[in-house]
């Protein structure tokens, strides 16, 4: 094996690709540089990431090396490196995303871990996910339960086209409905639900500007909640008690300086067994009250 550095006329093999990629992300400050890289290349190469390894001294065609460049420059322009796939796995589906939606985050996996605890499997329930964007709430719930009936509304048409073409890939578009309009405005009058849930936008206004750069290429919509964050979360709290069956369970996610606050607003709109929950690193993320039994 040689360790002499690669001429200039050596062939952009996957081997050197990776190495000159890593480097060069690692130089700019990207996130996980090796791995980047990889999906990248991966990506244009339509193989695996263990793929790529089995095949090291493949070199690339001119137009491969063009596709994988165009790339590279999108990355360090500050694009995510999901944008850039068209793609992020969710709950174990990839679910497909561009600059029109949120980029789902782990997180959130843990509220809809949360609220398939709250449904049985074998038993019909009606569940509305408010905000839904890529649909990655919505459509895992729909997918792990079979005999739920999922409505799904968000403000944002451009997401609900997403949203809508992740539904029929992940075979679930007959029992996830989507509406258009904010947050409870399109749905029919008198529709109740066993289960309301939400990932709404709760980022203050004021921080938006301090985010990562790759997070403000992200649709301000979906994160801007309002001066202090809550904004949404507090309409979400108010208005859900006339949407939910007696006993429904409002599931929400939350910032996490936000646990304090949206307890009060729970406890004060009359919801029973309201908790905060935290998330892996051990800050407050998940809120959830059940509706009186008896309204
Ligand atoms: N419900 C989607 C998610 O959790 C979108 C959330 C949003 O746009 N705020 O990823």
């Amino acid at each position: 094996m040689s360790t002499a550095p690669p001429a200039a006329s050596d062939p952009w093999t996957i081997r050197r690709l990776l190495d000159w990629t890593r480097g060069h992300f690692e130089k700019q400050d990207v996130d996980a540089p090796r791995l980047t890289a990889e999906l990248l290349l991966g990506s244009i190469l339509k193989l695996a990431r263990v793929q790529l390894y089995m095949d090291l001294e493949r070199p690339l065609s001119k137009d491969e090396l063009a596709s994988y460049k165009a790339l590279i420059q999108r990355r360090l322009a500050g694009e995510p490196t999901q944008y850039l796939l068209g793609q992020k796995e969710f709950y174990g589906r990839p679910f497909a995303v561009d600059s029109r939606v949120l980029i789902p985050r782990s997180e959130t996996e843990l509220l809809v871990e949360a609220v398939l605890r709250a449904l049985p499997k074998d038993q019909p329930a009606r569940v509305l996910d408010l905000c839904t964007g890529s649909g990655c709430i919505a459509i895992s719930i729909a997918a792990e339960r079979e005999q739920a009936s999922v409505w799904a509304s968000d403000v944002s048409a451009d997401a609900l086209a997403v949203a809508k073409a992740n539904a029929e890939a992940l075979g679930v578009d007959s029992r996830v409905t989507f509406f258009q309009g904010d947050l409870f405005a399109p749905i029919p009058p008198g529709a109740t639900f066993d289960v309301i849930v939400s990932n709404p936008p709760y980022i203050a206004t004021g921080e938006l500007a301090g985010l990562q750069r790759e997070v403000q290429k992200e649709p301000k919509l979906a994160l801007d909640g309002g001066a202090d964050g809550l904004v949404l979360l507090g309409k979400i709290v108010e208005q859900a008690t006339a949407r939910l069956k007696p006993g429904g369970l409002l599931a929400l996610e939350l910032g996490d300086d936000q646990g304090a606050a949206v307890q009060t607003q729970l406890t004060r709109s009359a919801y029973l067994d309201v908790r905060i929950e935290k998330d892996l690193a051990r800050l407050d993320r998940l809120a959830f009250g059940r509706a009186p039994t008896k309204g």
